[in-house]
């Protein structure tokens, strides 16, 4: 839907979700957020990161594990691994999406790779 407000064309996107207070592509991209937000209670992503766990042999006392990258076979401290899925999950638009969605999201851990930040930004790039 376009309007003209004092002569300048604005275009207004219709507000249909959530009591008018959302659109199409807002609703979608929430809907989206709330189901990868959801994935923290999904098991195989603990088990993945557990399985890449080698005892960490550095210096840092403190430390006590490292996580070999799937990629490059590189140790890394946790936060610096992610939990890749070998599958995209790809985009969410409407809800003929959500099946493929969910399926891929919630995959079990054949699906899944840990992997360092570096060679995840690597594989997203080539996309
Ligand atoms: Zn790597």
């Amino acid at each position: 839907m376009a309007k003209t407000v004092r002569g300048i064309r604005k275009s207004r996107v219709a507000r249909t979700r959530n009591a008018n207070s959302m659109t199409e592509a807002a609703f979608f991209q929430w809907l989206r957020q709330v189901l990868r937000k959801a994935s923290i209670y999904w098991k195989p992503i603990a088990q993945v990161r557990k399985e890449a766990q080698v005892p960490y042999r550095g210096p840092n006392k403190r430390r006590k594990f490292s996580y070999v990258c799937n990629v490059c076979r590189h140790e890394f401290p946790l936060e610096e691994i992610k939990v890749h899925h070998r599958l995209d999950c790809g985009t969410l638009k409407s809800f003929d999406d959500l099946p493929g969605f969910c399926e891929r999201l919630f995959c079990e851990k054949e699906g899944l790779m840990a992997i360092c930040n570096n060679c995840h930004d690597k594989i997203h790039d080539k996309i």
